[in-house]
């Protein structure tokens, strides 16, 4: 098991970032890697935390140039921290285990469950699912910054959370089939937190800072679960592939979470689950739960459906076990409401 040894929550808990990273520092340069929106936003906090030895590096886009240029930038560096939405996090995560550094975790939004995970979800790769990293040393987590995120990000964090619903009935499923490892420990950790939004949508809806504090609590125990499984099973199934084919099929429409949420109401009826209740939970946090709200048609979905186990073969889940054909996935989509 890979864990991170730090969880620093609060509100205004970033300009605590120079203790935080203190140990790892010594007198060495820090390399910040971040987006050019996200550094309008904290560069002066961070800044005033870090003082001289902060190096700023521009991410981009969450492919491997910007962790090439993140890890030439990094020579000579003492740690790497990732601060920002998703692919600052991705991208720093990736350049730091590559150069065997200590990687930090800044999430300045809560979009997805990366923020803790030994994962890193990049473009260009000859898959389109997330590689092995290592997990982030620390995580600091300022609530008042990721309150302010925008609410279609946090919304679409809790889609990522649902979906560890169907995730965790997939490894299931798998471990009954395939005889594949089945931890139940790290299945119960990230069932609980598809539970803090199955179970109080209403509440964290309204996104306040309490709400918004749950939101990352579950996301970084998500990321733990994964750590402690040692494997993404916990945290991706079915539902998860369904999103990496849209992500082939229709590049750029809806958010990671928006698309896995989607797919956990689908999932969840193949399961024989409430998927009723995981699509009321979806709206009551604002998050979209029909392919049209995220920009794509019906033959994006149905295509989807029919081809997401083709991409990862080696991961059993209900779709493997279904193999819908065309029919079959028009009717899922229609009944749930999905398209
Ligand atoms: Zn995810």
């Amino acid at each position: 098991m890979e864990l991170p040894t730090k969880v620093l929550i609060g509100d205004g808990v970033l300009s605590k970032l120079g203790e935080f990273v203190e140990e790892s520092a010594g007198p060495r340069k820090i390399v910040i890697a971040s987006g050019s929106n996200v550094q309008s936003k904290v560069k002066e906090a961070v800044d005033s935390a870090i003082g001289p030895k902060g190096v700023w590096v521009e991410v981009a886009a969450a492919d491997m140039e910007n962790v090439d240029r993140v890890m030439r930038r990094s020579s000579g560096a003492s740690c790497i921290i990732g601060v920002g939405g998703g692919k600052s996090v991705d991208v720093g995560k990736l350049a730091a285990f590559k150069r065997h550094l200590p990687f930090y975790s800044v999430p300045t939004s809560a979009s997805h469950d990366g923020i803790a995970s030994p994962f890193a979800s990049l473009k260009g790769l000859d898959r389109p699912y997330s590689i092995m990293a290592k997990p982030p040393v620390g995580i600091l987590a300022d609530i008042e910054v990721i309150a302010s995120a925008p609410r279609r990000l946090l919304a679409s964090g809790c889609g990522d959370l649902v979906s560890k619903l169907t995730a965790v009935k997939d490894w299931q499923l798998a471990h009954k089939v395939t005889g594949e490892y089945y931890g139940s420990y790290s299945a119960s950790l990230a069932l609980m937190s598809a539970h803090v939004v199955l179970d109080g949508s209403k509440r964290i809806g309204k996104f306040g800072r309490e709400s918004v504090r749950d939101l990352v609590e579950a996301l970084i125990s998500t990321g733990v679960a994964a750590g402690i499984a040692g494997s993404s099973r916990p945290c991706s199934g079915s539902e998860h592939l369904f999103s990496h084919y849209l992500d082939l099929m229709a590049p750029d429409k809806g958010l990671h979470g928006e698309k896995c949420g989607i797919g956990t109401i689908m999932m969840a009826k193949l399961h024989r689950l409430d998927w009723r209740e995981v699509r009321a939970a979806l709206r009551n946090v604002g998050a979209p739960v029909t392919a049209g709200e995220i920009g794509v048609d019906d033959s994006e979905v149905t295509e989807s459906l029919v081809k997401a186990s083709s991409i990862r073969p080696d991961r059993y889940t209900i779709l493997s076990k279904l193999k819908l054909d065309k029919k079959g996935s028009m009717d899922l989509a229609r009944t749930t409401g999905v398209i």
